[in-house]
């Protein structure tokens, strides 16, 4: 028996199973959780499909009624809401309570957007009009790092335009989402939101179904690939917000001393599992020791704890899987670079690696090619910004990125020939709830966030008409 429960067709339910959640910052068991079976997510994808054609004929001014509603019950809750996310996830408290009240947020915004009938042509015999319809049930898979805020870069806009949907968080980082379900359990007719456990095995059978219409994913490029290939059998709308491996280019005007403390932040926010954290930054020859050892100075100044302790800036990796991935990388690191601050595994219980800083490292280090979702952060030194540009874009991926100038104008140029979805000027992951997000190659396909997300979760339907 566990404390949390699962929500299907508006009843919180036991799993047929159930999994322990660890807390990484001790390695404790945080909670038992519900897992849920493959019948019990076919009864939420029916419970969902069933709930749907009242749902989506319902006014839209009601379903906003609804994700109010929603918005206000996470802020009622934000205190427990967070302790139990620092508790799962490990990011400082301070951080948590961020997350929680972002993600009321983005609920409050999608409450502004409608989907209004555009006319295309009035005139000459005819009558064109473009209609955005609801897609059916909708499939939200999301990762570990930010549970609640990326399910909400979801729900809002699958629900305004009139879906329905079945939710399944991260196996590690379950419970948050799990009591969300429970508080929102009678803000919604039962069906219009479920929300399931798994402990890694049901995204497949989630994607694979056949009255799934549509699949909203986040994590990595690996699974974003096999989702698109179990969705493409019943032709299902997927949107892929995958991995990233941001380059920041650190122009030669640029004081070190000022900006360090903007770099290290977008680096190692999170413990750098941030799709959009900073993961390569490239910097000036001429500025480079310089700005090395102010990033080294802000890495050995860091305090790394359990993240309810006050005063903790960066926590626990947040599972045993991706702490020892992050330890391997930290070893080739060693081996291509030069480690200048951190770099240090503590003994004892939980997954801290301590913010580190690697210098005299280039492409062929793990840490430079691939994506370390870990704080570990790489510094290249480039010569001349069309090389940095070119080093930049030579990457799989192209989630985001960013360049850093006094010069607003030069830095703006140097933005425009990255590749990235999402480019900075003298800041690093700053994402609202009003502006599309997504990313390009690798990345992912199609955007979250904005009127373009919100376009994401319908069907377009035109109407025409012979007058
Ligand atoms: P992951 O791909 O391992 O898991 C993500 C989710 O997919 C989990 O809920 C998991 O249970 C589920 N899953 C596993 N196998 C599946 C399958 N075969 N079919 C369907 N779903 C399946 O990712 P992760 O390790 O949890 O998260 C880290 C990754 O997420 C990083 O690469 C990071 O960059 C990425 N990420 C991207 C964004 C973005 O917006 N682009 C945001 C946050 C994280």
């Amino acid at each position: 028996m566990s404390a949390y429960k699962l929500l299907i067709n508006g009843r919180l339910e036991d799993g047929d199973a159930t999994m322990n959640v660890l807390n990484p910052a001790t390695e404790d068991v945080l909670a038992v959780c519900p897992r849920a079976s493959k019948a019990q997510l076919d009864k939420a994808v029916a419970a969902a499909k069933a709930a749907f054609p009242a749902w989506s004929k319902t006014p839209i001014a009601e379903r906003k009624k609804a994700l109010l509603a929603i918005a206000e019950v996470i802020e009622k809750n934000a205190g427990d809401l967070a302790r139990l996310l620092t508790q799962e996830q490990g990011k400082p408290i301070a951080d948590a309570t961020m997350e929680i009240y972002g993600a009321a947020a983005f609920f409050k915004y999608f409450t502004m957007l409608d989907l209004p009938v555009k006319v295309l042509v009035d005139g000459n015999g005819q009558r064109v009009e473009a209609h955005r319809k609801p897609l059916g049930v909708i499939g939200t898979i999301t990762p570990w790092n930010f549970p609640l805020i990326l399910l909400a870069f979801k729900l809002p806009p699958a629900l305004l335009a009139g879906n329905t949907v079945v939710v399944k968080p991260a196996p590690t980082t379950p419970l948050t989402t799990l009591r969300f379900g429970e508080l929102i359990k009678d803000l919604l007719p039962p069906g219009v939101v479920n929300v399931i456990a798994d402990a890694n095995d049901l995204g497949g059978a989630l994607t694979a179904h056949p009255d799934v219409r549509k699949i909203s994913f986040t994590g990595s490029t690996e699974t974003g690939k096999k989702v698109m290939a179990s969705a493409a059998a019943t032709l299902k709308r997927v949107t892929l917000e995958l991995g990233g491996n941001d380059a920041g280019i650190v122009l030669d005007d640029v004081n070190p001393k000022e900006t360090a403390p903007k770099l290290f932040q977008g680096a190692f926010q999170n413990n750098g599992q941030v799709c959009i954290a900073l993961k390569r930054l490239y910097v000036h020859e001429s500025i480079y020791d310089e700005m090395c050892n102010e990033l080294a100075a802000l890495a050995e100044q860091a305090i790394v704890g359990d993240g309810l302790q006050q005063g903790t800036q960066l926590g626990p990796l947040q599972n045993k899987m991706q702490y020892e991935k992050v330890k391997e990388i930290l070893a080739d690191a060693r081996k291509h670079g030069k480690v200048i601050a951190g770099g240090e595994v503590p003994d004892g219980r939980g997954y801290f690696i301590k913010p580190t800083i690697v210098r005299d490292v280039k492409e062929g280090a793990r840490v430079v090619d691939e994506e370390q979702f870990g704080p570990v952060l790489p510094v290249i030194k480039y010569k001349d910004t069309d090389e940095a540009v070119a080093r930049a874009n030579a990457s799989p991926y192209g989630l985001g990125g960013s360049v850093w100038s006094k010069d607003k104008d030069r830095a703006y140029e140097v933005a425009n020939r990255m590749n990235s979805g999402t480019v900075w000027v003298n800041k690093h992951a700053d994402l609202a709830p009003n502006i599309p997000f997504g990313g390009s190659g690798q990345s992912g396909l199609g955007s979250e966030l904005g009127e373009e997300g919100l376009a994401e979760f319908t069907q377009l339907q035109i109407i025409n008409v012979a007058l």
